[in-house]
């Protein structure tokens, strides 16, 4: 079975990075899915060690794992919860949550109530432009009334989510932020205290560091992978460490893998590695068009980046093995002709860890 491995000296450094970005602004350490597939707990630990006191998550289960292992610094549910029993769980575990709409205010009301419990903290979700979850920015009279309609609940901040701050164009992540400032200012005026203002994520809090306001949301910049330009030097802190399973000597004109869809040009030693798709071995994460309107361009980008895209190379010391063919599930053939490795040896991969299966072991390094 492959692991994955997590660099922690690099890990480090892109927290340095990130410190240095944010400024007085607090960092919020976004762990949605297994934490970037850093590992829940364990990044959370690693993380809070460093003095990172604010997590936010999507799921109440992930939020109540936290708080069992020991996080002791805010978490804050990005989600909206509407169960009763949810809501009690949540408020049992000190978890922060979020207000989307006005019958989300009423549900944590009836619980906070239930409970008898007061100054239940709870932040205002802003639907910006993001067309996912919260209040809309035109919509303040409806977010004051929810606010005074809640005795048990204290406001302890707002937020809303950037849609677009990897783009070009910059107009709709000023109109967003925009939009979000002047609410904050109603919302003031009217008397509700925002303590946590937040909109930025990682490609905003490097493009837009006007933008951090009280908080800056961060997930892809801890594990080095950011989808836009880096000018900082983040680094990548994953690799998928994967063993050498067999080897061969293959004639020229032989195929390899599924699909009939590679034959080697030359005679070749070739090595089988344990790490395959399901391990997220050169998996990688496709837009899907939406009506967008602009299909053939889509389209376009897409045979480019099929054309341009590199098998993944495994690597041993500094020499570098290509994959051959497609890989297969759970393994993959690389071209060890130029150095040869033996069963048993240890071959690494890039890789990003969101898709690596969490059955797969993390081991910090
Ligand atoms: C995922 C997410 C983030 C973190 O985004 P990154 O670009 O990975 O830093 C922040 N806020 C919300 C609401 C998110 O869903």
């Amino acid at each position: 079975m492959p692991a994955l491995t997590i660099d922690k000296n690099a890990l480090e450094h892109n927290i340095s990075l990130i410190r240095q970005l944010a400024g007085d602004a607090d960092i919020i350490a976004v762990l949605k899915h297994n934490a970037y597939g850093l590992g829940l707990c364990s990044f959370a630990a690693f993380l809070q060690k460093r003095g990172i006191r604010h997590f936010a998550v999507t799921d109440l289960a992930d939020a109540t794992a936290l708080r069992k292992s020991g996080i002791a610094g805010n978490i804050l549910l990005l989600t909206p919860l509407y169960d009763f029993n949810d809501i009690i769980t949540a408020i049992l575990h000190d978890i922060e949550l979020s207000i989307t709409s006005p019958s989300c205010a009423e549900a944590l009301e009836s619980a906070a109530t239930y409970l008898n419990r007061f100054a239940v903290p709870a932040q205002l979700c802003i639907d910006t432009g993001f067309g996912r979850y919260g209040f809309l920015p035109q919509d303040s009279s409806r977010i004051i009334d929810a606010v005074y309609t809640m005795h048990h609940i204290r406001i302890t901040g707002i937020f809303s989510h950037l849609h677009a701050s990897a783009c070009r164009d910059e107009s709709c992540v000023r109109k967003q932020f925009a939009d979000f400032t002047a609410l904050c200012e109603t919302l003031s005026e009217a008397g509700i205290a925002l303590e946590q203002r937040h909109i930025s994520s990682s490609s905003s809090l490097l493009k837009f560091p006007d933008m951090r306001l009280d908080a800056v949301r961060i997930g892809s910049a801890f594990v080095g992978r950011l989808s836009v330009p880096d000018t900082l030097g983040f680094q990548e802190v994953c690799r998928l460490t994967a063993h050498i399973t067999d080897v061969h000597t293959l004639p020229a004109g032989h195929n390899v893998g599924y699909g009939n869809s590679f034959r080697l040009r030359r005679p070749a030693i070739t090595a089988v590695t344990d790490a395959g798709y399901c391990h997220g071995l050169g998996v990688k994460h496709t837009h899907y068009p939406g009506n967008h309107g602009c299909a053939p361009l889509y389209i376009l980008r897409r045979l480019k980046q099929t054309i341009t895209s590199k098998a993944p190379c495994a690597r041993y010391q500094d020499k570098l093995f290509p994959v051959l063919g497609q890989i297969c599930m759970n393994c993959s053939i690389i071209d060890i002709t130029d150095c040869p490795l033996s069963v048993g040896d240890v071959v690494t991969f890039p890789i990003n860890p969101v898709f690596v299966d969490s059955e797969v072991a993390r081991q910090y390094v």
